[in-house]
């Protein structure tokens, strides 16, 4: 038979990990009601959601790369292997754009085309 004794004995005041309000609950217990705890993984899965937009990220990372690029090397040539030695995936792009002979890959404002198999260069307000 289990005692009141042994019943309470887990338990103690402690306050919610959500809304920081003292509740008495089980020892391991870390919110004060199932609202708090669902209201703090809501918030872990919206987190986690904006946190794993792989393309969103790489673009952001690849147009980081072709403006600091640009910066330091304007309409140069510029060896591929520099771009993904900085974190550039020329999978990611937002768009293309056909002249004559050359595609020009853009990430926002900037744009990128082949100048040989081994060299790129960069164009700005693509
Ligand atoms: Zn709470």
């Amino acid at each position: 038979m289990i005692s009141l004794n042994d019943k309470f004995v887990n338990m103690k005041e402690t306050n919610c990990k959500h809304c920081t309000s003292p509740f008495f609950g089980r020892s391991n217990q870390i919110y004060c009601s199932i609202t708090c705890k669902a209201q703090t993984n809501n918030a872990i899965a919206a987190q986690r959601k904006k946190a794993t937009r792989p393309g969103e990220v790489q673009l952001r990372v690849n147009h980081l790369v072709l403006d600091r690029l640009y910066r330091e090397y304007r309409n140069q040539s510029i060896d591929k292997r520099l771009l993904h030695l900085m974190g550039f995936e020329a999978e990611f792009f937002t768009g293309i754009k056909r002249n004559e002979s050359k595609n020009l890959y853009l990430i926002f404002d900037f744009g990128y085309f082949l100048d040989t198999n081994d060299t790129i260069k960069i164009v700005k307000d693509a």
